[in-house]
């Protein structure tokens, strides 16, 4: 375990991910998984500003200069897996799943399609039973390079926080015109596709009950396989935001349960 608390500690600095590889971390969504940020080391890049997240604010807010960052190269980001898999290995610590996520939406990178396919080599090479997980936040599915990254993954985790356009732009302020309806579009034409949500209340707000109902419809419209709901569990980029207790998401998921009759699962702290 020495080897895990190392990376874990030399790796994630002020809730950036300082290299490739971070973790491993358990989870009881993933198992013990090898987090694998394919992102510049020093700054957060996403198409959203999300208030709650966790690598803080988004800087870069010109989304037409995403593609001229300075992404570590594919082949960089699979030397290193390759490297941390066969050292975690080597200190005999198992490894469920290796998942794609970090310093922002992982789908920008402009050789994501590369990565991808590089990542499915090398889990059935080194780790055959390993699932491939990407977590994404949906802008970039309708390109067809992302979706062909996308056939590698074992589950592709899409964020789907609001059902109405109107909570949509609070909880993720968009920074380029990307619109609800069509993320909600794309996600429901990936295969086996899950959903996962952060309900939060204070200065944004996607628990009253009106929102919960169009957030319903919009996952009964992308017919996942599960749909994965939390709150707050760390300091959220904005103050003013208040973590929704347990026992509000447990009736979340279950009116969810009831009336599309999917796999809904509530995550906590712990999880
Ligand atoms: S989509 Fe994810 S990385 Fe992007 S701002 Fe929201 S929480 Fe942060």
């Amino acid at each position: 375990m020495a080897v895990v608390e190392r990376l874990i500690r030399l790796n994630k600095v002020d809730g950036l991910v300082a290299g490739v590889v971070f973790g491993p971390v358990f989870s009881r969504r993933f198992g013990r998984s090898l987090g694998i940020n394919p992102l510049p080391p020093d700054r957060k890049l996403c198409t959203f500003d999300c208030p709650y997240c966790e690598c803080g604010p988004t800087s870069q807010r010109d989304s037409r200069r995403l593609d001229s960052q300075p992404f570590p190269r594919a082949d960089v980001v699979l030397e290193a897996v390759d490297r941390a898999i066969a050292s975690l290995s080597a200190g005999g610590v198992p490894m469920q799943s290796l998942t794609l996520t970090g310093n922002g939406e992982t789908t920008l990178h402009p050789e994501f399609d590369s990565i991808l396919r590089g990542l499915r080599a090398l889990r059935d090479r080194l780790l055959p039973a390993a699932q491939i997980v990407v977590l994404t936040n949906g802008t970039r599915l309708d390109r067809p390079a992302v979706r062909a990254g996308l056939e590698c993954a074992d589950r592709c985790v899409v964020k789907l926080d609001a059902g109405t356009e109107h909570v949509f732009q609070q909880i993720n302020r968009p920074l380029e015109p990307v619109t609800l309806d069509a993320i909600t579009e794309a996600a429901s034409g990936i295969p086996r596709v899950i959903v996962q949500t952060l309900f939060v209340r204070g200065a944004v707000d996607n628990t009253a009950d009106g929102e919960v109902r169009a957030w319903m419809d919009r996952i009964r419209r992308i017919a996942p396989r599960g749909v994965q709901i939390y709150s707050l569990d760390r300091r959220p980029a904005q103050a003013g935001l208040v973590a929704v207790p347990r026992a509000d998401l447990e009736q979340i998921a279950e009116r969810l349960r009831q009336q599309a009759r999917l796999s809904v699962d509530v995550y906590g702290n712990e999880d």
